[in-house]
């Protein structure tokens, strides 16, 4: 191993020459101590304590954390030693204070015995400073007339390590005492258990030295050589690994730097270990190619260096790295991982940040449509209406916007419960309020799909919640962030909903009605037909009516909700209601199904409908006559738009929502998206199988439609 030295004196990092004459001088103490940590541990040495001129704690104390430090520099106390790890040394070097006890020289078996006890005899470090083979304390000022060798067997047996400093030679350069280096090895290896480290400071000044005391079983501290650029720390870590061993080639775990998981293993020459450290990222010897291997080259999803560790042998290798993508060429996370590290999407962004935990990094958020700042803009692709909600709704927002607004919400809704369900003659038991349809939905796959992690045995095969292939992109969304295993149905290749397929084992069934983005209606017969095999084999389905209005009456299943207990209906008032803006849905089904919604929504928040969306949609639900008339206005356009597109031969799927599914007759998907957008017309693309060619066109007032219509029909599209 190679330690770095970082000498502190005055609030920055310096070199002095045998102690005294200040040689060099650095500021950049943190990116210093961020870089050194790569290769190997970092001695922070506080000269001023160490001379008793003052301290250098609070930037001690910051630079700690940044990488494995032993710590060092005026360490005459027991607390003194405590602190240095409270703040982060891994291990903390005592100098003087070691040699010194009543009044004369000796080793001060008290005072090493006392902070072994306290802070653990692995993390002692005795720095053995000598001049001529007599040890030397106070800044190398004070000959104590201690032996060298016979010194060091004394203090080995209380020490995790001892650092020798040859002095004549430090920050000359000129080599180091190699003699010295074998006997010192000697006193300490009869410390078997746990057996004394050495490390050696002081003049080591060429690679061949490093390999030698490597040979001799010692680690190199590195300080003039490394600030002046005589030695690459790279060269440094490279020399100290025993490749005669090995055949020149040293395995390497890679560990995952931020759950500690292994990640893979494999082969590392010293080429290999050159080149991680000059380019940052883990580099291997591919044995199938014989040749250099920078994980993810060509990929691009490298696995960026953290720190390389050799073991106590020097004959394999730790690489602690941040992947950027999964590892294993099957496209899993790792060969390795427990499964608490593994990851069910290997796609992070690069920008995520690495303290997410694991399921908040394997997220694929839904990505909802755009709301441009332009207000010139034609808006036809997030499905809200066109029209305005009734001046009652409005007025009733107001009114809610009073003093009483320092009051919490009524957390059951009740009176705007009371109001849904009589609409639909049902009982307030049969409704729930929440914030958006989303957020209901987003409650009914935590309340009532099983999650991976709660499944009773491992044996015990999960069975996947079912939804179409083409459909809200919410609900696979929701099924990760809940760990809910789930498969998708394909529709027909007419984009149809296909109910057989459904019919089957399942831990769960959603699907929208009419679907989305495709607008297609499943008629009511098969509807049924689903939710009474649901309820055969004891499963939820999910009926997602966020376009019932706009379809042909008697579509909804809500007359179904009585006869089964397994089913759940879906509404908002984000678009017939022309309510996006308020954030107002419902789910309409069986007590008992409800109940399950309010237990989740209770563990998550109480109050998600606040005072004023309680009133606006109270006042909207007694509103339908003025919606009906919306919505057949809405549906009209949507039929002449319908009409006028298929006559200029683009496809429209027959819809029975407020928005058309559109394809051009020869142009692909993301270019009549362009040029849309480029004429002032907002729709939405999924760039997805099966869809890719295909636009969502929300219906608009009936000037947007024209200028759409007069768009989509010009000389621009051929
Ligand atoms: C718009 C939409 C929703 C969400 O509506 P909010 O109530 O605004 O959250 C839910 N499901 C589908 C299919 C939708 O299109």
């Amino acid at each position: 191993m190679v330690v770095a030295s970082i000498d502190i004196q005055g609030g920055k990092v310096v070199q002095l020459k045998q102690g005294a004459d200040l040689v060099l001088q650095r500021d950049n103490v943190q990116a210093l101590a961020c870089e050194f940590d790569k290769y190997g541990e970092i001695a922070v040495i506080d000269l001023d304590a160490a001379m008793g001129k003052g301290d250098n704690a609070a930037l001690i104390r910051a630079v700690l954390p940044l990488g494995e430090c032993r710590a060092g520099g005026g360490v005459r106390t027991v607390d003194d030693a405590a602190r240095l790890v409270e703040w982060g040394a891994k291990k903390v070097i005592i100098g003087s204070t070691a040699f010194r006890a009543g009044g004369g020289f000796c080793v001060n078996h008290a005072f090493l015995e006392k902070v072994a006890r306290r802070i653990g005899r692995e993390r002692v470090v005795v720095a053995v400073d000598a001049r001529e083979g007599e040890i030397v304390v106070d800044g190398w000022k004070t000959r104590t007339g201690l032996p060298l060798i016979e010194t060091a067997h004394i203090v080995a047996p209380l020490a995790g390590e001892l650092l020798f400093t040859s002095v004549e030679n430090e920050g000359m350069m000129r080599g180091t005492d190699m003699d010295a280096v074998r006997l010192l090895k000697e006193a300490v290896k009869q410390e078997k258990d746990p057996a004394t480290l050495l490390t050696v400071a002081g003049g080591v000044s060429a690679i061949e030295e490093i390999r030698a005391i490597a040979e001799a079983g010692a680690d190199v501290q590195l300080g003039m050589a490394l600030y002046t650029g005589k030695i690459a720390l790279g060269e440094a870590f490279v020399e100290s690994l025993n490749w005669k061993k090995c055949g020149g080639m040293i395995p390497v775990i890679i560990q995952e730097a931020k759950d500690g998981q292994v990640l893979m293993t494999g082969y590392a020459d010293r080429e290999a270990v050159r080149e991680t450290f000059v380019r940052g990222n883990v580099c291997l010897h591919s044995r199938t190619r014989d040749a250099l291997w920078m994980k993810g080259a060509n990929s691009g999803q490298t696995l960026r260096l953290r720190r390389l560790r050799a073991d106590c042998d020097r004959d394999a290798l730790l690489a602690v790295a941040e992947a950027s993508a999964g590892v294993c060429h099957t496209g899993a996370w790792s060969c390795f991982a427990t499964e608490k590290g593994l990851r069910k999407e290997s796609r992070r962004t690069p920008s995520a940040s690495p303290y997410l935990n694991a399921r908040a990094a394997s997220l694929t958020p839904y990505v909802p449509g755009e709301q441009p700042r332009d207000k010139a803009c034609i808006k036809l692709n997030t499905n809200e209406n066109p029209y305005p909600p009734p001046p009652s709704v409005i007025e009733a927002a107001r009114k809610a916007a009073s003093e009483t607004l320092r009051l919490y919400p009524d957390p059951a809704c009740t009176e705007l419960r009371g109001a849904v369900a009589a609409r639909y003659g049902l009982q307030p038991e049969n409704v729930f309020a929440g914030n958006g349809s989303d957020e209901v939905l987003a409650f009914a796959f935590a309340a009532f799909f099983e999650s991976k992690t709660k499944s009773e045995s491992p044996a015990h095969e999960e069975q996947p919640v079912l939804f179409p292939d083409v459909s809200y992109s919410f609900y696979p969304v929701y099924a990760a962030l809940w760990d809910v295993s789930c498969e998708t149905v394909p529709l027909r290749d007419d984009f149809t909903l296909d109910a057989a397929g459904y019919l089957r084992q399942n831990g769960g069934v959603i699907f929208p009605n009419p679907n989305a983005p495709t607008g297609l209606a499943l008629g009511k017969t098969d509807v049924t037909r689903i939710i009474e095999y649901q309820h055969c084999i004891g499963k939820v389905v999910i009926v997602d009516e966020a376009y019932i209005d706009f379809a042909a009456p008697g579509l909804s299943a809500v007359d179904l909700v009585e006869t089964y207990p397994n089913l759940l209906i879906v509404r908002t008032l984000s678009k017939s209601a022309a309510l996006a803006g308020l954030r107002v849905g419902f789910a309409l089904g069986n007590e008992a199904l409800i109940d399950g919604l309010c237990r989740v929504r209770d563990s998550f928040n109480s109050y998600p409908v606040d005072r004023i969306a309680q009133a606006a949609a109270l006042a909207a639900i007694g509103e339908a006559a003025y919606y009906d008339t919306l919505v057949r206005r809405i549906i009209q356009t949507r039929e002449r738009v319908s009409a006028e597109l298929a006559q200029s031969g683009w496809t429209v799927l027959p819809s029975s929502a407020n928005f058309i599914f559109i394809k051009h007759k020869t142009l692909p998907g993301t270019t009549v998206f362009q040029r849309l957008r480029e004429n002032g017309i907002l729709v939405r693309h999924f760039d997805r199988p099966r869809i890719a060619d295909y636009l969502r066109v929300t219906i608009g007032s009936d000037e947007e439609t024209d200028r759409f219509l007069a768009i989509a029909r010009a000389a621009k599209f051929p």
